[in-house]
């Protein structure tokens, strides 16, 4: 500490360059803080740092196993952000001076970069705008960032009470309910359940752009009757929910009565929610996907033969690729590389889809011969008998699907009822709709996927890294995101680029899933760090999914993939 308050004084007013000599550690009473990289300049990104306690003061239980551990450092990044919030003052000059950072954490909880628990430390990556006035060096606000607001912010944030400020009963509460959450999900194969929404849980969000809960009004879920299953938790005991079970779920119902929002929470229940988040509870199996139309998109190779035949000119669909897929073929594709990273539940809104990929009526029949698309409606019960994949499917204007679905829950003013026997005596009155195909659905082929496809050289250097939630950049090519529903946090989206970086820079050919599935093996055996740019703060990643990595991969637009090449 005191040679750090020497340095500073030595630098005051140099050139901004002069921080370069903060590099390395500095021994805090209660800490060690290091600096791994000092900006260039005070408009630059700002310098990483950490600090890591001396010891580790909290209860060995918080994080006596990986899903624990996971979520008490969630609960630290979240308690350091407050604090941040609480102690830094921010804005000491040009640039970024003067603010403190660590990583955004969503409403879900994900393994992180940016804490590290151990039994002997906790470890906070953080990020500081070193303080400049004009472009040099400012030591007197420094020394107020670095020597005072910092330590706080360790204190409070980081360190148990009395000593410090944080209340372990909450870190208990928060440790717990993940747990909780995570136990159910792994219930759910067992019960024959896809998903499993609690009883009291919060669906509505605060509004298109936020992921927080909606505040007033909000009408908590209340199971039907008829699906209320009952589950053991090692820290709440036994609780009661709606189990939706496997096969067709057909969730219908009005305009605006929540069918949309009961979707959503379904297609988050991928993760663990935070305390105070309204869908703790609500858990679906953890490789579901949603899937969409996305008009506009490319695809490469993929054997969509399954739901579109022979397309115009006699172009066969097993190896399908093109620049710039319709509603329809997007939605096939979708489809067809979920399935081929490993799911077992497709969740689809009637709203984000192609209308001729889910449904053809009558007249349309009669009308159109030359029809490739076998719709989503003849596909959806094969699907689950073939290959064992379930669908959960919101329809609010295509009564047909009545006749596929295994079950009906009806959805009126946000309030589900079971409506299967009443959608049976519907569907009676009515002709039945052309014969359900029985056929089969072939598992679908694996394809193969060329490295030297991407260039990452962008000018002098090699570069592949995530911008913001829904973009990557590889090289100089943009790879878009924006559909991909479950993408959480852009931590997430920064360690896609990285892992598909690393790919491309290995070289070589290989299977998808081969690909996929290694690369988080990787990375649930060594953790995230390895994937940052140089030693110590590896900078700000999330966990993604196989299925969101997948995804990326199969956005990048000169991919070239294949059935075995
Ligand atoms: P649908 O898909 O059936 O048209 P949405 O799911 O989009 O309807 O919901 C319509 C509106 O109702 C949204 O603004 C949503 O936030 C709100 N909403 C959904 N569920 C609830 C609920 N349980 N309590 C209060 N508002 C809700
Ligand atoms: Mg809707």
């Amino acid at each position: 500490m005191q040679h750090l308050r020497s340095t500073l004084d030595r630098i005051d007013r140099k050139g901004y360059g002069a921080y370069r000599d903060l590099s390395g550690s500095h021994d805090f009473r209660s800490f060690t803080l290091v600096v791994d990289r000092v900006q260039r300049d005070p408009f630059a990104p700002p310098s990483l740092i950490r600090v890591r306690t001396k010891e580790n003061r909290f209860d060995r239980d918080l994080f006596a196993n990986l899903v624990r551990r996971v979520a008490f450092e969630d609960f630290l990044t979240r308690s350091v952000e407050r604090e941040i919030r609480r102690v830094v003052h921010g804005d000491r000059g040009s640039g970024g001076s003067g603010r403190v950072e660590i990583q955004r954490a969503s409403q879900v909880v994900l393994p992180r970069t940016s804490m590290v628990v151990e039994p002997g430390y906790v470890e906070a990556r953080m990020a500081v705008g070193l303080p400049a006035r004009g472009r040099s060096v400012d030591a007197r606000a420094a020394r107020t960032v670095l020597l005072e607001e910092l330590p706080e912010v360790v204190r409070r944030g980081l360190i148990p009470a009395p000593e410090g400020g944080i209340v372990v009963e909450k870190a208990r509460l928060h440790v717990e309910t993940v747990e909780d959450a995570d136990h159910l999900r792994g219930l759910l194969s067992d019960l024959g359940l896809v998903a499993f929404v609690a009883e009291g849980a919060v669906l509505p969000r605060e509004s298109g752009a936020s992921d927080r809960p909606l505040e007033s009004g909000a009408i908590p879920f209340r199971s039907p009757e008829e699906y209320r299953a009952e589950v053991e938790l090692p820290n709440r005991g036994v609780v009661t929910g709606m189990g939706v079970p496997e096969g067709v779920t057909l969730v219908a119902g009005g305009g605006f009565h929540g069918k949309s929002t009961l979707l959503s929470a379904l297609s988050w229940g991928v993760y663990d929610h935070v305390p105070g988040d309204g869908r703790e509870l609500v858990v679906a199996r953890e490789d579901a996907v949603k899937v969409r139309a996305e008009d506009g998109r490319s695809v490469s190779g993929v054997d969509i033969s399954a739901m579109i035949g022979v397309l115009p000119g006699g172009r066969t669909t097993e190896d399908f690729s093109t620049p710039n897929a319709s509603g329809s073929t997007s939605q096939a594709a979708n489809i067809a590389e979920a399935i081929e990273v490993g799911t077992s539940l497709l969740l689809v809104d009637e709203d984000t889809s192609a209308t001729n990929f889910m449904i053809r009526d009558e007249r349309m029949r009669e009308l159109v011969r030359r029809e490739p698309i076998s719709p989503f409606i003849d596909f959806v019960r094969p699907l689950h008998r073939s290959l064992g994949v379930s669908t959960v499917v919101v329809v609010g204007g295509v009564g047909d699907y009545l006749d596929v679905a295994d079950r009906v829950i009806l959805l009126e003013e946000y309030s589900p009822s079971e409506a299967t026997a009443r959608s049976r005596e519907i569907t009676g009155k009515f002709p039945p709709r052309a014969p359900l195909t029985d056929r089969d659905v072939p598992p679908p082929r694996e394809r193969t996927i060329r490295a030297s496809s991407v260039d990452l050289r962008r000018g002098e250097r090699q570069s592949a890294r995530g911008r913001g939630l829904h973009a990557i950049e590889l090289g100089r090519e943009r790879v878009d995101l924006s559909y991909l529903e479950q993408l959480a946090e852009v931590g997430q989206t920064e360690a896609i680029a990285r892992i598909i970086g690393e790919w491309a820079a290995a070289g070589g050919i290989r299977g998808m899933g081969e690909l996929v599935r290694g690369a988080l093996a990787s990375v649930s055996e060594k953790g995230l760090d390895p994937l940052g740019s140089f030693q110590g703060h590896p900078g700000e990643m999330s966990l993604p999914r196989a299925q969101e990595l997948a995804a990326a991969i199969n956005r990048i637009r000169p991919l070239r993939a294949g059935p075995r090449m």
